[in-house]
């Protein structure tokens, strides 16, 4: 990047997969040897946001009803633009730095993470334009490890208009030897998921969530375990699947009691962790995200000693290396749940990532609930080398965009491309 300066910077509102507006930004690097090139990308938003995440700036008032982003789409036209063009950056984690202190707040929260996070991705991608290589190799050198999609089969939480409490039931194919086989095997499970779902439950259960999960009219988490085991047998892959939950338990959580309501049940802290352990037990569950409410790092320690799975930490952690160092102090969870736009640049979520990895925590690369048709997570996962990625059902653009990207990647990679299968907790 050292080279090149920057020679216009551009965003606009697009749509998102709810149809609500985000921000896009063109970057253009000028003086490399291809001469201009431009980086485009989306920013992504969530809906069971974690508190402690970056400030994504929405405009409030009657427009596209207060969800739109003309205020971030200014600063990135307005104030970092001026401040940005005809510069030049050593490295993305100069030009990262020099958007944080324009911004000058810790939480992003004057420009807007969005706009920040929008020119930080396009950057990258500009980066590794001027140098005529992919994203991920642009970022490693060595990058070879494909990531086990944690696939998202079944809705609920605020992602569905369902009445399960936990927000996602995910299905893991460990037995795949290549991510085409996890996609076609992911895939099967969902259709005769779909064929079980249908005489059982009515139409009305094909609905589907944010994520593109199924919305079965049911409370209970263990019916929802069961009918994805149901579909896994009938599918043919017992033993080739193993099983996962974000529960995204803060949204369940009542801080006044300290109570969590699940299918209508009260449980305390250690009543649910009792549960989790009940639930690993039955359905064969190596992978529980955001078990407890955010605030509670003790409960997280407890539960991963406790059950020895891999517990990821979504809304605990926020992809920020602050809240991270707090857990990793009392071994809170063991694994970073890792999305760009809860911290809001490309250079600190990859120091989480480090970190995470450095003390020995799993990486789970994110999408948001809210997404685009924009895959660089995929590319964002292979340069990590993190080994997993939850980017929701294999249906529809939003999501089948990052699936995509992953198989061009595969075959880009040919026989250096890695599928870490059951030792996704460890991928080399
Ligand atoms: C999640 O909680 O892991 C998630 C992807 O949801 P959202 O984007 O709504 O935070
Ligand atoms: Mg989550």
């Amino acid at each position: 990047m050292n080279t090149l300066r920057i020679g216009q910077i551009s965003a606009r509102e697009v749509l998102d997969c709810r149809g609500l507006p985000t921000v896009q930004v063109d970057l253009v690097l000028e003086g490399g040897p291809l001469g201009p090139v431009m980086g485009r990308a989306d920013v992504p938003s969530g809906r069971s946001t974690g508190i402690h995440e970056a400030a994504e700036l929405r405009d409030g008032g009657s427009r596209f009803g207060g969800f739109g982003v003309l205020g971030a789409v200014g600063a990135v036209r307005g104030e970092i633009a001026a401040h940005l063009l005809g510069r030049t950056f050593e490295s993305q984690r100069d030009l990262d730095a020099a958007l944080c202190e324009l911004d000058g707040t810790p939480n992003k929260s004057r420009l807007g993470a969005n706009a920040i996070l929008g020119v930080s991705l396009a950057a990258a991608r500009a980066a590794a334009a001027a140098r005529s290589m992919p994203l991920y190799r642009s970022l490693n050198s060595d990058a070879h490890i494909l990531p086990l999609p944690l696939v998202n089969l079944i809705n609920g939480g605020k992602h569905a208009s369902g009445e399960l409490d936990f927000q996602e039931f995910i299905v893991m194919p460990v037995g795949a030897g290549s991510m085409l086989e996890a996609l076609q095997v992911s895939t099967e499970i969902n259709l005769v998921l779909g064929s079980i779902l249908l005489p059982r439950y009515g139409k009305s259960a094909l609905n589907t969530g944010d994520e593109g999960g199924y919305v079965p009219q049911i409370s209970d988490p263990r019916e929802a375990l069961g009918l994805l085991h149901e579909a896994v047998d009938k599918a043919g892959y017992t033993g080739e699947i193993v099983y996962a939950l974000d529960a995204a338990s803060s949204h369940f959580y009542n801080k006044e009691s300290g109570i969590y309501t699940v299918a209508g049940k009260g449980y305390s802290r250690d009543q649910l962790i009792e549960f989790y352990l009940e639930l690993i037990e039955d359905f064969g569950i190596v992978s529980i995200e955001d078990p407890l409410d955010e605030e509670d790092f003790e409960g997280f320690a407890e539960l991963t000693e406790a059950s020895g799975i891999q517990i990821v930490g979504d809304d605990l952690f926020t992809t920020n290396p602050a809240r991270l160092a707090q857990g990793l102090e009392v071994g809170a969870a063991n694994s970073l749940l890792w999305k760009v736009n809860q911290i809001g640049t490309l250079s600190e979520a990859f120091d989480a990532a480090r970190m995470a990895t450095g003390a020995g925590y799993t990486v789970v690369v994110s999408e948001r609930s809210g997404e685009t048709e924009d895959p660089i997570i995929s590319d964002l996962v292979v340069a990590l080398g993190a080994g997993q990625i939850k980017t929701g059902a294999p249906v529809r653009g939003e999501r089948t965009s990052k699936y995509n990207r992953l198989l061009q990647i595969e075959e880009e990679l040919g026989a250096t491309a890695t599928y870490p299968g059951r030792s996704f907790r460890k991928p080399v």
